[in-house]
């Protein structure tokens, strides 16, 4: 049953997969930069001395920049072999949420969460700041549940008018144990039950590129595993900090949180 549901979602959802995605080069956006015929070797990109993903895109090289969502708006520089160019970075103002928690232990955190809020972070941190060099044939994502997704990627958070970090991810609806699928072919990169994010799966896409996965009921993968576009990578669940069942969707180039929304299709309804 749940192998058929994997089959009938990858039908509904490669068609989407299979665009191209379109630059949006704001804070928490992506640039892509033409760097000339594809015949040659692919150059070295490098944005903040963290190298970027470099595709062949219709015979072109394109890098596919991550904008981290504190860049301010103008030039920023970027590294073509050695030798400097720069993405003009448009500004872009997201929205404030303010959120009330009922247990304070997700606002205020005792010494012993904290160390293990540390360490999760660091395994985290390790797969998002990985650099997998193998060939990337295009950035396209298929929706990982058919759910209503918010616009809230980038909002600004306060939990009990405590300020956070932004919201890095988009959140979309679902319903308890609805299946996850791999949105794109993937390295499994890690799993875990984490303080904030619940029962997490991180898939890297190559080259830097990172997707993961919170608040899961159940995970189906195991770290070093590969999957396919649309294999059944877990459920929809209410682990973490989290209101209620929805799945958090984030995307990370070059190490930073971006858009979601930039690499799906557009929804088929709403
Ligand atoms: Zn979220």
């Amino acid at each position: 049953m749940i192998k058929r549901c994997s089959w009938i979602a990858t039908l509904l959802l490669v068609v989407g997969a299979a665009q191209a995605i379109e630059e949006s080069p704001r804070p928490g956006g992506v640039a892509l930069i033409e760097l000339g015929s594809a015949t040659l070797p692919p150059p070295r990109v490098t944005l903040n001395d963290k190298p970027l993903l470099v595709m062949n895109r219709d015979g072109l090289w394109v890098a596919v920049a991550g904008i981290p969502l504190e860049t301010a708006p103008g030039e920023l520089p970027v590294l073509v072999n050695g030798r400097e160019q720069s993405i003009t970075v448009v500004g872009h103002t997201y929205r404030e949420q303010r959120i009330t928690v009922e247990n304070e232990s997700f606002v205020t955190q005792s010494q012993e969460q904290l160390d293990r809020i540390f360490r999760e972070r660091k395994i985290i941190d390790g797969v998002l700041g990985s650099f997998r060099d193998v060939p990337v044939d295009g950035v396209a994502l298929a929706a990982p549940i058919n759910g209503s997704r918010s616009p809230s990627f980038g909002y600004r958070r306060y939990f009990n008018d405590q300020p956070r970090s932004p919201h890095k991810g988009m959140d979309i609806a679902g319903k308890t144990g609805d299946p996850v699928i791999a949105p794109r072919a993937a390295l499994v990169a890690a799993t875990g039950d984490y303080f904030f994010n619940g029962n997490t799966v991180l898939l890297d896409h190559g080259q830097g590129f990172v997707t993961m996965y919170c608040h899961l009921s159940e995970i189906s993968v195991e770290q070093g595993e590969t999957v396919n576009l649309g294999d059944i990578i877990g459920a929809v669940g209410a682990t973490g900090r989290v209101t209620g069942p929805h799945l958090h969707f984030g995307t990370y180039l070059n190490g930073t949180a971006v858009d979601p929304a930039i690499f799906l299709p557009s929804p088929a309804s709403d």
